[in-house]
């Protein structure tokens, strides 16, 4: 088996048993890399020397016997992590040259445990996108298709994961950046409960919804990931106070007597036939697992499209203020302060993002505040009802994650509201502040990734996982490789 193919928990076992090393798997990764990058795109910066140093100081906690399961696994991570003394831009001009002082705790959590980082990915540009076309270090392309968009945001993320140019990937979901990715590549993704992980040093979007995640090859590599990031940050205050549980070791629960709703909003007319199909084989497997299918409504599915983009595009208009050119980032030259401050920001940011400030001051501006955003939070509330009644009869929800297979490059760029509409799906999860998963679950005839999506409880990751790996252990499609 090739290194650059393997889970966290192969790769942990072939270290354990010194069957190589983790110089050996490091440098095995970053040949790879070299190999399909020209293809494929996934990174904005790598960091060969920094991976080195990292596994050889993994090598050396594996030989003294003190190695966790993370200990010399070649990782990468979004452009949104801030990275201490590493570039960090999230996919935008403005920080082209922005080195942070200090790292996100995600990622301190995963370096503490030995993890070896091999470099920062592509995504859209402060994580606003779903195709990854609107970063300013270029496109990131599918490895199963390299005519096709990977998904986005979080879009190097997982075709990282999917060409092989990482073991696993951490990304951020604020409307679906993880699990439409995921899907569109082949790859496991899920999106935390928020506040089950800490976001303190991830570059902000929108506040209220934004969270940190894993991408990773199978369901076991999922929950190894998030039991190592998951937990209280006294450094974030929005992050909750619960106990982590072992995920690792409740995976084989199984699904028998588990409720799974299937919400009738999400089985609609315009869904791809060959992501229908996916589904329903889905269904069928569930059932013959032993769990029981209740057919459920989530009533406010239709306006949660118009209030995401209300609700995220205000909180990024006043996120993104600080870019002012001041205190960090770009800074063009000008003869007044209030031209340097215009200049820099229409210099440093690239067309979506600005479009996203417009629509989100406009919505805060006074007069139209209570008309725009003060309704959205309304209408917010209504569909986390929504979720919160549904969940009184179900254990779980089965949807699908994007409406069609990953879409060509270009093919949504210049029509920004169909690119809105192919997050449909993932959206209302993060309005309601819930977790969800995207699991591989089929292909399409022309051999594209189809994602499904398990939706649970408020912290109710465990049974998303559970749910995951039963299903995992009857089907194939998370094994199946990209030939790129
Ligand atoms: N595509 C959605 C957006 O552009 C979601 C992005 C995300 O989850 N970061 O806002």
């Amino acid at each position: 088996m090739n290194i650059f193919d393997m889970t966290i928990h192969q790769l942990h076992s072939a270290l354990k048993e010194k069957q190589l090393s983790s110089v050996e798997a490091t440098t095995a990764m970053l040949a790879r890399i070299k190999a399909v990058e020209p293809q494929v795109g996934s990174f904005i910066t790598l960091t060969p020397e920094q991976a080195l140093t990292d596994a050889a100081s993994a090598d050396i906690r594996i030989a003294a016997g003190k190695a966790g399961v993370l200990t010399g696994i070649p990782l990468a991570l979004k452009d949104i992590f801030l990275t201490e003394g590493i570039r960090t831009t999230c996919g935008s001009r403005i920080l082209e040259n922005f080195i942070p002082p200090y790292s996100a705790t995600s990622w301190e959590k995963l370096k503490d445990q030995g993890a070896v980082l091999l470099g920062k990915l592509n995504q859209d540009e402060f994580a606003m996108g779903s195709s990854n076309e609107s970063s300013a270090y270029g496109i990131t392309r599918n490895p199963w298709d390299t005519s096709c968009i990977p998904g986005g945001s979080s879009g190097g993320s997982a075709a990282a994961v999917a060409a092989g140019e990482a073991i696993a990937t951490l990304g951020t979901d604020t409307g679906g950046s993880i699990r439409q990715p995921a899907s569109h590549c082949g790859c496991v993704g899920l999106k935390p409960t928020y506040g089950r992980v800490s976001r303190y040093g991830v570059i902000a979007y929108a506040s209220s919804l934004d969270q940190v995640g894993p991408l990773t090859r199978d369901v076991a590599d999922c929950a190894i990931m998030l039991g190592a990031i998951a937990g209280h940050d006294p450094k974030d205050s929005t992050s909750v106070d619960t106990p982590v549980p072992d995920y690792t070791a409740s995976l084989t629960t199984g699904v028998k007597g588990l409720k799974i709703g299937l919400p009738k909003e999400y089985f609609i007319a315009g869904l791809d036939p060959e992501v229908q199909v996916a589904m329903d084989a889905a269904i069928e497997t569930y059932r013959r697992l032993g769990a029981e299918f209740v057919d459920i409504s989530l009533p406010h599915t239709d306006y949660a499209v118009a209030t995401y983009y209300l609700i995220a595009t205000a909180e990024a208009s006043s996120n993104l203020a600080r870019y002012d050119g001041v205190r960090f980032g770009h800074r063009a030259e000008a003869n007044c302060l209030l031209d340097m401050y215009g200049k820099s920001r229409s210099e440093g940011f690239g067309a979506e993002v600005k479009r996203r400030i417009m629509l989100g001051t406009y919505a805060l501006s006074s007069g139209y505040y209570d008309a725009y955003y003060v309704k959205a939070q309304k209408v917010r509330t209504l569909i986390m009802n929504d979720f919160m009644a549904a969940f009184a009869n179900v254990d779980v929800m089965l949807t699908p994650v994007a409406p069609t297979p990953a879409f060509k490059i270009g093919e949504k760029i210049n029509d920004p509201l169909q690119m809105y509409l192919s997050d449909i799906f993932t959206i209302p999860v993060n309005l309601a502040g819930t977790c969800a998963m995207s699991l591989p679950a089929g292909f399409s005839a022309g051999g594209l990734p189809i994602g499904l999506q398990l939706i649970g409880k408020p912290f109710g990751e465990e049974t998303l996982l559970q749910a995951g790996y039963a299903f995992e252990q009857v089907t194939e499609w998370h094994s199946r490789k990209a030939t790129i």
